[in-house]
């Protein structure tokens, strides 16, 4: 068995309305199945959401925040209009996205981007995966999936990782419940993160810094999945969800 990852090469540095699927198809073949990994780094240049603090007014939430977390006040104001929520303010902010991604700052990120600029991740990521992935099948006509991925924390070790932000055609989590292990046991909570997993090998190829990789074909696994397919179905329930449960406790202690 065996699998591989491989980097498109060639990729310019990505400006407002850039056509990210014709640059993927000028700089390679695609084939039937290949799942496209793409750093929503460059999604997001695509889509033209850098902004500069300077043109950012902070509200009284953001001033108040600030003052505890010793960010930039613009900065608090930037993260807060892309959150529904903040589950922890200080010493560093870990947002709920309005799509529901939990994760530092919002995602708003100032590496790989230009003098003072700041790059917002994709609004809504499933949709700019479907975008990607429409015109990707209707340039290549062959079956694709696209994920979308951001690099994020775990709340439980150091260390980032590539994880999926948006996807296409492709269902984020594998089924296990039901399948008998080697023994014969049935499984009953087993549900594998492919998307995440994806995220991450696509990552190692990626890099965080000057690579220039933002984009990474996954050959050789099938899992395709032509109905339509959402991020959410990785995302906790409001009432299962014990750990946001606790963090909302201790924010409002102002811990
Ligand atoms: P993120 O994980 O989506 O936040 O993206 P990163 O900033 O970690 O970048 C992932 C990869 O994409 C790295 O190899 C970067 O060098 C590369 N990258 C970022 N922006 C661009 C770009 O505009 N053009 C190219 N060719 N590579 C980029
Ligand atoms: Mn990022
Ligand atoms: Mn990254």
């Amino acid at each position: 068995m065996r699998f591989e990852a491989i980097a498109v090469e060639n990729i310019p540095l990505i400006k407002k309305e850039d056509d990210i699927p014709a640059l993927i198809c000028k700089n390679i073949e695609l084939r039937d199945r290949d799942i496209v990994v793409i750093a929503s780094t460059i999604v997001a240049k695509a889509e033209g959401l850098s902004f500069r603090l300077e043109d950012l007014t902070p509200g009284a939430k953001a001033l108040e925040i600030a003052a505890r977390n010793r960010k930039d006040p613009r900065f608090v104001e930037a993260v807060l209009s892309r959150s529904s929520e903040l589950l922890v303010e200080a010493p560093f902010m870990l947002a709920v996205t309005k799509k529901g991604h939990t994760c530092i700052n919002a995602g708003i990120d100032d590496s790989n981007i230009e003098g003072e600029f700041l790059l917002n991740t994709p609004m809504d990521p499933d949709m700019s995966a479907a975008k990607i992935g429409e015109r990707l099948e209707a340039l290549s006509g062959k079956k694709l999936s696209v994920i979308v991925t951001d690099t994020n924390g775990r709340a439980f070790k150091i260390g980032q990782t590539g994880v999926a932000i948006g996807i296409y055609k492709i269902h984020p989590l594998k089924h296990w419940i039901g399948e008998k292990d080697l023994f014969g046991k049935i499984l009953e909570i087993t549900q594998e993160a492919v998307a995440d997993e994806l995220a991450g090998a696509a990552n190692l190829l990626m890099g965080e810094a000057a690579g220039g990789i933002p984009i990474v074909l996954i050959r050789g696994l099938d899992y395709y999945a032509d109905e339509g397919a959402e991020i959410k179905e990785m995302y906790r329930t409001e009432g299962e969800d014990v750990i946001k449960k606790g963090l909302r406790c201790l924010l409002k202690e102002k811990i």
